[in-house]
């Protein structure tokens, strides 16, 4: 928990930050921290390079979404002027509004990610020759195909509604965090399908599906995990919070 405390017209930040994206080489890193005094949560803007007590060491040796670097931010009496402090974020809600539109991002990405899956593994059936026919002449391979454009499908037909949603002010955060856990977790399902068809080629990066393998458990698991999203999804229908 990263805390934040006011001392006249400063802000002093105490913790730590795993995984933030672009953090090791950014310039400039909003940080989410509880104010002690009021217990509700603010956003302030730090210069990362210049500012004492602020340090990042980058995660090495990921296996998803390598494109993007990550960091692990430490912050050490980090004293931030009250100018810096995000004026219309203040509270846990307003950070969620972020969040809603994050994860609603991640629904998108994730069917992204199962659509190349698919097409690779579609191309590379159609082309790789075993008993002197295509494998994509074979009925359990046709199956795998099925369940992949299934999967999909539901996916698509599920954002495009919650872009509906999101442009008539409708789309909530428990809408959010269905499409985010169900977007990704079929990917999931997909890309190991797509890694299946290709046999021992799933696992080497040149055939593009290991790589759709690998970035998958990285959507799956950023910007709230599946159970968390399921979570919200629960408290929404039952009107109870298992988590708060
Ligand atoms: C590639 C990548 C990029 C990221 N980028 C950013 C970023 O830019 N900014 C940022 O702020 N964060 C970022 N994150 C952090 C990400 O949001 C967290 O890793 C994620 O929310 C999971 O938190 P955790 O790793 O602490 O897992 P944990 O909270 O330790 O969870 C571990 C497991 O326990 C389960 N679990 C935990 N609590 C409960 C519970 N109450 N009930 C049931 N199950 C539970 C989880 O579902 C999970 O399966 C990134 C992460 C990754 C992997």
């Amino acid at each position: 928990m990263t805390t934040a405390k006011r001392d006249g017209d400063t802000w002093i930040l105490n913790g730590e930050k795993r995984w933030i994206g672009n953090a090791p080489w950014c310039d400039v890193s909003i940080i989410w921290a509880r104010d002690v005094a009021d217990n509700q949560v603010k956003g302030f803007i730090v210069e990362n390079k210049t500012t004492p007590g602020f340090s990042v060491d980058k995660i090495e040796n990921k296996v998803a979404l390598k494109v993007v670097q990550n960091g692990h931010i430490t912050l050490k009496d980090v004293r931030v002027p009250e100018e810096n402090r995000l004026q219309g974020g203040n509270s846990f809600r307003d950070t969620a509004r972020v969040l809603k539109m994050t994860r609603y991002a991640v629904a998108w990405m994730s069917t992204g990610c199962a659509m190349g899956a698919y097409e690779a593994a579609l191309k590379y059936s159609q082309e790789r020759l075993q008993f002197g026919k295509p494998i994509a002449s074979f009925q359990l391979i046709q199956d795998l195909l099925a369940r992949m454009i299934e999967n999909i499908t539901a996916s698509q037909c599920l954002i495009v509604r919650q872009a509906q949603l999101h442009a008539e002010g409708k789309l909530s955060d428990a809408h959010a965090a269905l499409s985010k856990a169900f977007c990704t977790s079929k990917c999931r399902e997909t890309v190991a399908w797509a890694r299946e068809i290709l046999g021992g080629n799933g696992i080497v990066a040149d055939y593009k599906v290991a790589r759709f393998f690998n970035d998958c458990e990285a959507l799956y698991t950023y910007e709230g995990t599946f159970q968390m999203q399921n979570l919200i999804v629960g408290k929404a229908i039952t009107g109870l919070s298992a988590f708060l």
